[in-house]
């Protein structure tokens, strides 16, 4: 059963987790239990390679309220190829909401970066034939991931510029693309005025939070590992600088969250 709400607030979800990874071996009743106490309600868990996935697709599958996405993460260099109409197969599962992470990183990564813009075309043209939204990453690589955005056509399947760090020129790019934008724990960092600024300024009906756990953790636990019942914590930060509650915020990002990832059965 998916975890409920706390009393008189809205439930959150956390747009963007890794709860596969090694961090959270054998955790994951503590994690969970941390969200429900939170009135975290739902968590997308975001694949980074077609080898992990199947253990992304299984958290999915055996919690109702856990999803999964499938794609190859720009930083992930060893992986090669990635093949459009695999991505697609694998997409057909019906708890598969989303296509990646993809994107471009050129701040972790260097040298001739053409594999990884072939990468990322070939999640968008999935995307577009599967009909799922894409979930983006894109640091220091801006233009580029806009200008490949529009070259294929993105818009017809849509999606989020996830853990959004970029400027607000991009993020109203993204938003005339039909794109959404969810912030992460960085924006409570005292050091991101600017983006702050940007989670002040973006249209509520865009607006995403996520925790990329365990990544990322907001302030109070700024260096600790993140997990999906912080994102909380993001929530009330976009609040405050909105000046809104947080139910209010909880009600506008999680129906977001639904109405592009799909309702829950
Ligand atoms: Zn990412
Ligand atoms: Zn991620």
């Amino acid at each position: 059963m998916p975890a409920a709400a706390p009393a008189g607030h809205s439930g959150l979800v956390d747009s963007h987790c890794h709860l596969d990874f090694p961090d959270f071996e054998g955790k994951l009743d503590s994690v969970r239990s941390e969200m429900a106490e939170n009135g975290v309600t739902h968590a997308l868990c975001i694949s980074v390679n077609l080898s992990g996935f199947p253990n992304v697709l299984a958290l999915a599958e055996r919690y109702d309220n856990f999803f999964a996405s499938v794609g190859v993460h720009p930083d992930q260099e060893d992986r090669g190829a990635v093949d459009s109409g695999e991505l697609v197969r694998l997409a057909q599962h019906p708890k598969v909401v989303a296509i990646g992470e993809t994107g471009l990183d050129y701040y972790r990564v260097s040298g001739d970066l053409e594999w990884q813009r072939d990468r990322f075309r070939s999640h968008i043209r999935a995307a577009r034939s599967c009909r799922k939204p894409l979930v983006i990453h894109t640091r220091e690589a801006a233009a580029d991931t806009l200008r490949i955005m529009r070259e294929e056509g993105a818009r017809e399947a849509g999606g989020v510029l996830h853990c959004f760090t970029e400027s607000q020129a991009t993020a109203d790019a993204a938003v005339g693309l039909g794109f959404y934008i969810s912030f992460s724990g960085i924006v409570t960092f005292k050091n991101a005025q600017a983006l702050k600024e940007v989670a002040r300024r973006i249209p509520l009906d865009r607006l995403l939070v996520e925790t990329d756990s365990p990544y990322l953790a907001p302030v109070p636990f700024r260096g600790k590992t993140n997990r999906p019942g912080l994102v909380r914590h993001v929530a009330e930060e976009v609040a405050k600088l909105r000046g809104i509650a947080l139910e209010e915020l909880a009600a506008a990002t999680t129906g977001n969250f639904f109405r592009l990832f799909g309702s829950p059965e």
